[in-house]
């Protein structure tokens, strides 16, 4: 088996190594043969590239990017591309294997890749992001392609980041709207794609409080993170009863025992360069404090290894719905599982992003645009259904949803490999 090869600091487990944990763990359920292990355990190709950027004070800056393609079985890779100054290859690695099994998940016919660039880009200008994003797609630009690999916004990145990439990949290649999705709507981006990714939190945390018989109006919860996917689940929940009584960000985290306003704290966090520094109306606590609140559901949305070995004991929510990508680490699962608390996971709760960007590069392909209503009509029942999927395979084998998911990812990659003939 293949190994993490770098940790970060911060990390007691690195993310690569949590994810070979569940993959083996469900591996040895399935009772998978070892040729698909050993495929599927590595990413089929690892880039690395040197980005040099004139600066705003007409210095030269290098910066390094990463695409990491997992697996192309079931179809061109995808994955988002992520700008942050903790980037690491192994981060990477992670992300860009759990897009293949997140993809199997919701049966869509993709593989899984993933990209970053080391960069703080609260540090950087506009201009600098911009040249920044067009270097990284011109060393790319024979990798990413329609049907070749398909990059989407991830942590700090988001349509005005996709639409320089996309710009810079046409004046080299030619016209090709589906070679990157999460574009603004303008230049062929899909109705529905911002919310996508919290709207899949609400859909499968409603059908997670179906099997717990619980009625969403009296559902109290937490959400970190409080950027893409934590906005919008917690609006969206908001919105079916849900009572969201703490959120948080970098800035630390808010609590009102009445519930907070999310509109009003969206609407906030959009007026002060997306923070929620200053946010009235809530009392402060820390983000380690928001983990550990006394409320039946908890939405970690921010970013990886949040609930580890040391706080999993303190968590008090029955139901944890993954908007993040491992925000549990693998070494914390037994503890969770111990406590009775019921996990969605993220390879399974936050897939509706690549879910309607699969229906924008569709609707790219054919030219053909669809209204908001019809986007959510195809969505939501995709994530249904790969709920109920991992739920049935969860009972079948008697195991967590994590581990279900890891399995119906696996055995429909094991199963694309098998049939094709692969390797
Ligand atoms: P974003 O950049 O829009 O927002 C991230 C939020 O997390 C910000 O509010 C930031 O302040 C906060 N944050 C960062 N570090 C934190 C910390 N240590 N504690 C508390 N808050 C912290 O990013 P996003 O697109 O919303 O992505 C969030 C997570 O969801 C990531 O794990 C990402 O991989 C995953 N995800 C995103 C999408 C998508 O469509 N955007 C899809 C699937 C998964």
């Amino acid at each position: 088996m293949a190994t993490a090869n770098v940790m970060t600091s911060h990390q007691a487990e690195s993310p690569y190594e949590s994810l070979l944990k569940r993959f083996n763990a469900a591996a040895d359920i399935l009772g998978l043969e070892e040729r698909f292990r050993k495929v599927l355990s590595v990413p089929e190709k690892v880039i690395s590239v040197q980005l040099p950027v004139t600066m705003d004070d007409g210095t030269t800056r290098v910066f390094q990017g990463f695409r990491i393609i997992h697996s192309t079985v079931m179809g061109p890779s995808k994955g988002g591309i992520r700008y942050a100054s903790f980037v690491s290859e192994d981060e990477v690695k992670a992300l860009a294997g759990w897009m293949t099994l997140k993809c199997a998940v919701v049966n869509l016919p993709y593989g899984g890749a993933k990209g970053g660039i080391i960069v703080n880009p609260v540090e950087r200008s506009e201009g600098e992001l911009e040249r920044i994003t067009r270097s990284y797609t011109r060393a790319m630009k024979d990798v990413f392609g329609p049907s070749t690999d398909i990059p989407a916004p991830d942590m700090n990145t988001g349509g005005r980041e996709m639409a320089w990439l996309f710009d810079e990949y046409c004046r080299i290649k030619g016209f090709a709207p589906g070679v990157v999705t999460g574009k603004p709507l303008e230049i062929g981006g899909s109705q529905g794609r911002t919310a996508a990714t919290g709207r899949g939190v609400m859909v499968t945390a409603l059908e997670a409080m179906k099997v717990l018989g619980w009625d969403p109006k009296n559902v109290t919860c937490a959400v970190q993170g409080f950027g893409n996917v934590g906005s919008w689940a917690a609006r969206l929940l908001m919105q079916h009863g849900v009572k969201i009584l703490a959120i948080s960000d970098v800035s630390g985290g808010y609590y009102n025992a009445d519930g907070i306003d999310i509109e009003a704290a969206i609407a906030f966090s959009e007026g002060h360069k997306k923070t929620l520094e200053g946010f009235p109306g809530a009392k402060t606590i820390s983000n380690s404090e928001l983990l550990e609140l006394d409320v039946q559901l908890l939405v970690p949305a921010a970013m990886e290894d949040q609930i580890n070995e040391d706080n999993a004991p303190n968590i008090k929510a029955k139901l944890i719905v993954e908007g993040a990508n491992g925000p549990v680490v693998a070494s914390a699962d037994a503890i969770l599982d111990a406590k009775g608390i019921m996990i969605v996971p993220d390879i399974l709760a936050n897939a509706g992003g690549v879910t309607v960007s699969y229906l924008e590069w569709t609707q790219n392909l054919n030219g053909l645009y669809w209204t908001e209503d019809e986007v959510n009509r195809e969505a939501d029942p995709i994530m249904r259904n790969a709920f109920q999927k991992v739920l049935s395979i969860s009972r079948k084998y008697g195991c967590n949803m994590r581990l279900a998911a890891y399995i119906v990812g696996i055995e429909r990659v094991a199963g694309g490999i098998q049939l094709r003939g692969k390797y």
